[in-house]
């Protein structure tokens, strides 16, 4: 087995322990691993689908059950085809493939562009410069990812040299984050940066005329779960706030329309924050 599919299958019985554990990742140093000659052991099945690994009750379905008797969707079935997903070229520069990481059933879903290089050396999400940066803008108004968020990207590779995911990179990954949505269920969704704005809002219109209101986010109908609608804000991405302090101002507005929506849906949110 290679250093890489041993850090990938580390990552995966550890999302999936963390998720049936606390319900949601927690925070862990890089995995280092050299290669070997690895004997299959059976945690996974060849289709590179997640099997229970052994040893670990299987997997809590966060879905509702299939009405057709299939398998319902989980969060730790996407995150395991992620990590071995190659439906578009990002994979091949991938360290790690990124699912996300966070609380179930969210108060916030916060959807950045793609991995930059920290999160693809750990395989998590905004944990760079951007990625604290954005740990403070959420912990102002009573948001961290440990106890009421899910942080997730559009495209779950990196793109190389940090650019823009393309559209014929979002489109196959789309599937993935709108099953996420569908089962975080999250009372809200913050698009931060244009890419995740312009992809779910299906516009091209300036990150300015997109921040500052809410705009409802229809969830396609499944059998599964039904349609919903999510109130979806956008706002600047924390690496443009790095580049440019003009936008700090615009982006603690949008965080305060966020913590008023928040606290009409949830009086005491931030208690448990
Ligand atoms: S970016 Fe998405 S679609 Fe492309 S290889 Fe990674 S997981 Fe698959």
């Amino acid at each position: 087995m290679t250093a890489d599919e041993k850090r990938s299958l580390a990552r995966l019985l550890d999302t999936a322990g963390d998720y049936l554990r606390d319900g949601y990742r927690r925070p862990r140093a890089e995995y280092t691993f050299t290669d070997d000659a690895f004997k299959e052991n059976g945690a996974f099945k060849e289709n590179g689908a997640a099997a229970t690994p052994p040893g670990m009750a299987a997997p809590t379905p966060l879905a509702a059950n299939s009405p057709d008797g299939a398998a319902p969707d989980s969060l730790f079935a996407v995150a395991a085809e992620v990590l071995h997903c190659s439906a578009c070229p990002l994979h091949s520069g991938r360290q790690n493939a990124v699912p996300g990481e966070g609380v179930v059933h969210p108060l916030v879903l916060v959807i950045g562009e793609g991995p930059g290089a920290d999160e693809d050396r750990l395989g998590r999400p905004f944990v760079g410069k951007a990625g604290q940066l954005l740990d403070r803008m959420l912990a102002s108004v009573g948001l961290s990812r440990e106890k009421n968020c899910f942080i997730a990207n559009m495209v779950k590779c990196r793109p190389p040299g940090n650019r823009d995911p393309l559209p014929e990179e979002i489109a196959p990954c789309s599937r993935f984050l709108a099953r996420q949505i569908r089962l975080l269920k999250p009372a809200i969704i913050l698009c931060v940066g244009k890419v995740s704005a312009h992809a779910l809002l299906k516009t091209d219109a300036s990150m300015g005329s997109l921040r500052g209101r809410f705009t409802p986010y229809e969830v396609a109908d499944t059998q599964e779960t039904g349609g919903f609608t999510v109130p979806l804000l956008a706002t600047y991405h924390p690496s443009a706030i790095l580049h440019d302090e003009s936008y700090k101002r615009p982006a603690w507005e949008d965080l305060k329309l966020l913590k008023q929506r928040l606290r009409e849906l949830s009086p005491d949110y931030e208690a448990g924050a």
